[in-house]
């Protein structure tokens, strides 16, 4: 019996106790720091617990049972639904300091409804039989002009004949307006972005040429809720407005809308991923983002309230009282996520799209495929990434996103490594009380 290549053991944040997990048997414990002492010499007293736990494996049997879960792995993420997203324009109202979109060319945005047609069509044909929905994405999909209202209309009526259901990715500066709209269909989720309470808000997402934005989107989220839409509250977060996140919640907290069970919450990282951004010294590294979030929630215990960050797979564990599955692939592109625009073109996902020479094919005139480029995007996962072969941390990490990965190494095939033994060890002792710890 040898320890399993999976195990992940790291020290706990402010804590003299260790966090011993392997997701592949799916067992996390507590270890003392005598017991600790023992499990790195290896030298374990009583090692019972430990072989049937998994933390002591026989290396053939451990394989095989690697092997089965990523058989089951590959056998769920088949039947997972395929989330579609559909970009009707790259024109937006606003002139967010961050936005990755700025230079897309969107001078020829068409409206033309053969191509909200051809994009059903595609779905017909190149997902018969997956499970799936659409995600209005931009780009703004929600503008005020007449055209902007008809394609919406247009993809909501052909989604309800299809029985498909739709979330939408607005700024909310137009959300309000369009609630009747919105209420008469199928509407998964409303995402919508506030960056901070007032102008701290206004400051990174203010209108095209000027202007506040953040009162009217607050009307827009409650009556979005007052008409029963969910919403999915994003915040894009850098080190310019994160300390001002807590008066987020607390906004949020006192408007009502945590307590709603139609209201759910992501922190999206501003990270760098095409164009220059203005200022790189904002920008916060995924480790340097958990760090700043660990002691903003230390000392503002109410943000958990408003929003739980996942801190691998902690807060996994924390809600479900037991470990996710083994995550063979972090990536969903081309797998469970597609995205076209209103070019014609396909994309492996919201991160590439729009992106020249990410292009997978065609949707509009015809549909065609660059079928050795999705086998690549279809194959990249951490059996194939050569990085990833002997990485103990693989099946909490699942080899990060392709498309970092490509911008940053060249290639689709290469790892994007996500620290997940140091988010554990800041995740558990935030989520669980440790015995003896304060
Ligand atoms: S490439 Fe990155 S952004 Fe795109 S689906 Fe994969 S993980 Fe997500
Ligand atoms: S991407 Fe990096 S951290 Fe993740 S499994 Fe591969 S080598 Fe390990």
């Amino acid at each position: 019996m040898t320890r399993s290549k999976h195990n992940i053991f790291r020290k706990l944040k402010d804590s003299d106790n260790y966090i011993l997990l392997n997701p592949l048997s799916k067992q996390a414990d507590i270890l003392s720091p005598e017991l600790a002492r023992e499990y790195e010499k290896g030298n374990i007293a009583d090692p019972t617990e430990f072989i049937e736990k998994g933390y002591l494996s026989d290396e053939g049997e451990e394989n095989r049972r690697y092997r089965n879960a990523y058989l089951s792995f590959i056998e769920a993420r088949e039947a997972e639904e395929v989330q579609v997203f559909f970009v009707p324009t790259y024109a937006c109202n606003f002139a967010c300091s961050y936005c990755y979109q700025e230079s897309y060319d969107h001078a020829n945005d068409s409206r033309n409804p053969e191509l909200t047609d051809a994009f059903f069509r595609w779905l017909d044909t190149e997902l018969a039989g997956r499970k799936k929905y659409i995600t209005v994405f931009g780009g703004e999909p929600l503008l005020p002009s007449s055209a902007s209202r008809n394609v919406l209309e247009r993809i909501l009526t052909k989604a309800a004949d299809r029985k498909l259901s739709v979330a939408v990715v607005t700024n909310g500066y137009e959300l309000e307006n369009y609630i009747p709209l919105l209420s008469s269909a199928s509407i998964r989720e409303v995402q919508v972005t506030l960056d901070g309470v007032g102008v701290v808000h206004d400051r990174r997402r203010p209108l095209h040429g000027g202007g506040a934005t953040f009162d009217r989107i607050v009307r827009g989220i409650d009556a979005a809720l007052a008409a029963g839409i969910p919403i999915n509250l994003r915040a894009v977060v850098d080190r310019e407005n994160l300390p001002h996140l807590p008066e987020l919640a607390r906004f949020a907290i006192a408007r009502g809308w945590t307590g709603n069970p139609l209201f759910k919450t992501q922190l999206g990282r501003n990270y760098e991923l095409h164009t220059c951004q203005i200022d790189q010294k904002k920008l916060y590294s995924r480790i340097s983002l958990y760090e700043e979030l660990y002691a903003l929630i230390k000392e503002n215990p109410e943000f958990l309230e408003f929003h739980r960050p996942a801190y691998s797979v902690t807060k996994f564990l924390f809600e479900h009282g037991e470990l996710p599955d083994p995550l063979f692939d972090s990536c969903p592109g081309t797998k469970t996520e597609w995205a076209l625009d209103y070019t014609g073109k396909v994309y492996a996902c919201t991160a590439t799209v729009g992106k020249k020479g990410e292009e997978l094919g065609t949707f509009y005139p015809e549909i065609s495929r660059r079928d050795e480029a999705i086998e690549e995007w279809e194959d990249r996962d951490v059996t194939s990434i050569p990085e990833c072969a002997n990485c103990n941390l693989q099946l909490t990490c699942g080899g990060g996103c392709a498309a970092v990965a490509k911008n940053t190494k060249g290639k689709i095939l290469s790892p994007d490594c996500r620290p997940t033994d140091k988010l554990l060890s800041m995740g558990i002792p935030l989520y669980f009380t440790i015995p003896g710890d304060k």
